[in-house]
């Protein structure tokens, strides 16, 4: 039976974030369902759960959803590795590198932000183009987000702050989490290595 996690402002859950003031007591449960797979389950918070923009009671997140509990954003990829790390603890220091010490290879981790760059790019594309109002319909899926919405310019806002917002969280050195801006990933490929911690990124 898989091990259920809690996520709240309470400082007894599994995951706690005592400062989040929009995080309820015991906001949500966390199940690692497989390698890719997180269930997620909204324990009737108050500000609900927000995946891609969406509100959720339950989801199969996976790597890359954009991740909301009320006003707190968190990064999906790193709750997979840190429940991944807490149930496999002696598989951590091989599959998982995510010690401080300078020259720590992350190159696995760091082909991934590849997809999160051109991810990015095109919802900014997709978002610029719904702008434009060159499509006439007045909803209409934005395909690379999977998710309705209303073509109407509140809604456009929202939408490009939860992409930038999701950016921000996810388009990081994975192993000091600095942001990395909106510099290409071809850009920081040819640097080799973080600037910050230098951990390598490309071998
Ligand atoms: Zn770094």
């Amino acid at each position: 039976m898989a091990k259920r996690y809690s996520i709240g402002r309470n400082p007894d859950n599994a995951f706690s974030y005592p400062a989040e003031t929009t995080v309820s007591g015991t906001h949500a449960y966390l199940t690692l369902v497989s390698q890719s797979q997180l269930l997620i389950e909204d324990n009737r918070s108050t500000n609900g759960v927000h995946v891609n923009g969406q509100q959720v009671s339950t989801y199969l997140l996976q790597r890359g959803d954009s991740l909301r509990l009320g006003g707190l954003w968190l990064n999906v990829e790193a709750l997979f590795r840190e429940i991944w790390n807490r149930e496999h603890p002696a598989e951590r220091k091989s599959s998982q590198p995510t010690s401080n010490l300078p020259g720590v290879d992350v190159s696995d981790q760091f082909l991934q932000l590849r997809d999160v760059f051109n991810k990015y790019r095109a919802h900014l594309d997709e978002i610029d183009r719904l702008r434009q109002g060159t499509l006439a319909d007045k909803i209409v899926r934005v395909s690379t987000l999977g998710m309705l919405t209303k073509l109407d310019t509140t809604n456009l806002r929202k939408l490009d702050q939860d992409v930038r917002d999701w950016f921000k969280m996810n388009y990081v050195c994975p192993n000091c989490m600095v942001h990395l801006n909106d510099f290409p990933w071809e850009a920081l490929a040819r640097q080799k290595k973080c600037a910050r911690c230098k951990a390598i990124w490309v071998k």
